[in-house]
C-alpha cells in the first residue's frame, strides 16, 4: 500500500486508546501508513460543521466530524439502528420506516463523503466500516473519488426477503456495488450477499466470482473478525482479587452481552429455568448475566429490557433459596481486565443470539479459559463465530429444551471433553486474531482490481451516468 489508510467508522477510539479488539486490529495498519481514523464526535452540536477537526495526531490522527442532534435521532437511532439494525438482524417486524429517517442517513453520508473527499489523496485507501455508512463509496464515486475504498460489515448481512421492506431495496446492491471490496463476516453472509447481487440484473457475475456492477468490479469475501487474543489471556490469567468478591458462587455460567433484542436473553433465562427444575439437588450454579442498557430511547430496547425484569424476577422468586441466587443480573458495563477473570472462573458461557454477525464474546470466553481445566462455551449457531468455533456446544436459541440440555451437559462434562473441545475452538481463535483479521482485509483491499476503465467506456469518469454527482 503506498498512501496511506483512512478508516471510517460511527464511533472512534477515545485519546487514551481503550482496548477494544477493533482498536487493536487497526492500530498497526494505521501507525505504519501515518493513518487516519474518522469518526462521530462524541457530543451533538446545533449545527454541525462542513470539515472535520482533528481530535488527536498521535499515533495516528484522529478525525471527528458533527452530528447534531436532530441526526443522533434520525440518522443514529432512526435509519441505523431502528432499520438497518432490526433489518440485518432478521427482525423486519421491528423497523421503523420513517422518511425523516432515511433523509438524515443519506444527508450524513453525503456530508461525511464531501468531508473525507476534502483531505484524501489520490493514493490513499479508504476502509469503512459498518451499517451506519453503506453509501458513502456511492456518494465518494459521486464526488470523483477512485481511491480504492473497501467496506467491513460487522453485523449479518441482510438477506433478500428482508431487503424488501426497504423503501427503495435496490439502493443496497448500488450502495455496495461502489467498493472495490465488501468485507463480511462468514460465509453465509457472503451467499446472501451473492443473492442480492444475483437477483439484480444491473450486476453481473464474472469468472473470477466477482460482481461487476454497472461499470465497476466489486470482490465480496469474508474476514472473521478476531480478538486481541494475547491480552485477554494475560488479563484472564492475573491473580488479583475475585471479581464476584467474597459471595462468589461456587460454580457459575456466564453471559455478556450488551442489552438488545437480538441477543437471545429472555430464552436464555428461560432455559436457565427449565434447567432448574430439573437440576440434581447438589447442583446449585448461578446464572450471571451482565447486560448494560443500549439505544434506551429506541422503543424495542425500552420493551426488551421489560420484559427481561419481569423474566428475572419470576426466576429468582421461583428457585431462590435463603443461602442462593440462581440469577444475578447486573446492569452495568464491567471494565475488560474484571470480565477476563468472570470469564474464567466461570463453568460455561452462554451464547444465544438470534442474529450475530460475530459474537466477540463467544472468543473472548474461549481466550480466557484455562487450558488445562476449561469451561464450556454453548453458543447459538445463529451466531457468526459458530462457523469458527464448531467445537463449541453449539444450539438452537430457539429452543428453549435444547438449550437447557446443553447446561445440563455443560455441568457434568468430564474433563477430557472439556479439554478437546476447548483446545479446538481456542485454536480457531488464535488462526485469527484482531490483528491478524486486520492485515489480511487490508492485503486483500490493495490486490482487488482498483478502479474500473471498462472496455468500451472511454475511461472518463464524467461519461458515466452511475457516477455523475448525485446533487
Ligand atoms: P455487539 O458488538 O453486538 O455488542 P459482541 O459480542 O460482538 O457484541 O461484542 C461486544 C463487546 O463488548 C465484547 O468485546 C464484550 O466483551 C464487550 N462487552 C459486552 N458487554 C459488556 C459489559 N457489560 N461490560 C464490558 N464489556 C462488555
Amino acid at each position: 500500500m503506498t498512501g496511506r489508510l483512512i478508516v471510517v467508522s460511527n464511533r472512534i477510539p477515545s485519546e487514551t486508546g481503550g482496548a477494544g479488539g477493533l482498536i487493536v486490529a487497526l492500530h498497526d495498519a494505521l501507525s505504519a501508513t501515518g493513518g487516519l481514523w474518522i469518526g462521530a464526535e462524541a457530543d451533538p452540536v446545533e449545527t454541525p460543521g462542513e470539515s472535520l477537526r482533528v481530535l488527536s495526531s498521535q499515533p495516528y490522527s484522529r478525525l471527528g466530524y458533527q452530528l447534531s442532534h436532530q441526526e443522533i435521532e434520525h440518522f443514529y437511532l432512526g435509519y441505523s439502528n431502528s432499520v438497518l439494525w432490526p433489518l440485518c438482524h432478521r427482525r423486519p417486524d421491528l423497523v421503523d420506516l420513517k422518511p425523516a429517517y432515511e433523509e438524515s442517513y443519506r444527508a450524513v453520508n453525503r456530508r461525511v463523503a464531501r468531508m473525507i473527499a476534502a483531505i484524501a489523496r489520490p493514493e490513499d485507501t479508504i476502509w469503512v466500516h459498518d451499517y451506519h455508512f453503506f453509501p458513502l463509496a456511492a456518494e465518494l464515486r459521486a464526488l470523483r473519488l477512485q481511491n480504492r475504498i473497501g467496506f467491513f460489515l460487522h453485523i449479518p448481512f441482510p438477506s433478500l426477503g428482508d431487503l424488501s421492506v426497504l423503501s427503495q431495496p435496490a439502493d443496497f446492491a448500488e450502495w455496495l456495488g461502489h467498493y472495490n471490496l465488501v468485507g463480511l463476516q462468514t460465509l453465509s453472509d457472503v451467499a446472501r450477499a451473492l443473492e442480492m447481487f444475483r437477483a439484480d440484473p444491473r450486476a453481473e457475475f464474472l469468472m473470477d466470482g466477482t460482481v461487476k456492477f454497472r461499470d465497476r468490479i466489486t470482490s465480496v469475501r469474508s474476514f472473521p473478525i478476531g480478538i486481541d487474543v494475547e491480552q485477554f489471556q494475560k488479563d484472564a490469567a492475573a491473580q488479583d482479587e475475585q471479581p464476584l468478591g467474597k459471595e462468589a458462587p461456587e460454580s457459575y455460567f456466564i453471559g455478556v452481552d450488551r442489552l438488545d433484542y437480538s441477543k437471545g436473553l429472555p430464552n436464555r433465562f428461560r432455559a436457565f429455568g427449565r434447567y432448574l427444575e430439573n437440576r440434581p439437588p447438589d447442583q446449585r450454579p448461578c446464572l450471571v448475566q451482565i447486560a448494560p442498557p443500549s439505544r434506551e430511547r429506541v422503543q424495542a430496547y425500552h420493551d426488551i429490557t421489560r420484559e427481561l425484569e419481569e423474566i428475572a424476577g419470576h426466576l429468582n422468586g421461583t428457585f431462590a433459596e435463603l443461602d442462593w441466587t440462581p440469577l444475578r443480573y447486573i446492569h452495568r458495563s464491567v471494565p475488560r481486565h474484571r470480565l477476563a477473570r468472570l470469564f474464567r472462573g466461570a463453568r460455561g458461557c452462554l451464547v444465544t443470539s438470534y442474529a450475530d454477525g460475530m459474537n466477540l464474546v463467544a472468543k473472548e470466553y474461549v481466550a480466557a479459559q484455562d487450558p488445562d481445566d476449561p469451561g464450556v462455551l454453548i453458543l447459538s449457531r445463529l451466531a457468526g463465530a459458530a462457523e469458527e468455533l464448531s467445537a463449541a456446544l453449539l444450539i438452537n436459541p430457539y429452543d428453549i429444551d435444547d438449550i437447557a440440555g446443553a447446561i445440563r451437559q455443560a455441568v457434568s462434562m468430564p474433563l477430557a471433553e472439556r479439554q478437546r473441545r476447548h483446545a479446538a475452538c481456542l485454536k480457531a481463535v488464535m488462526a485469527n486474531d484482531a490483528t491478524g483479521w486486520a492485515r489480511s482485509f487490508v492485503s486483500v483491499l490493495s490486490q482487488v482490481p482498483g478502479t474500473l476503465v471498462w472496455p468500451g467506456s472511454t475511461g472518463r469518469l464524467e461519461d458515466s451516468e452511475f457516477l455523475a454527482p448525485s446533487d
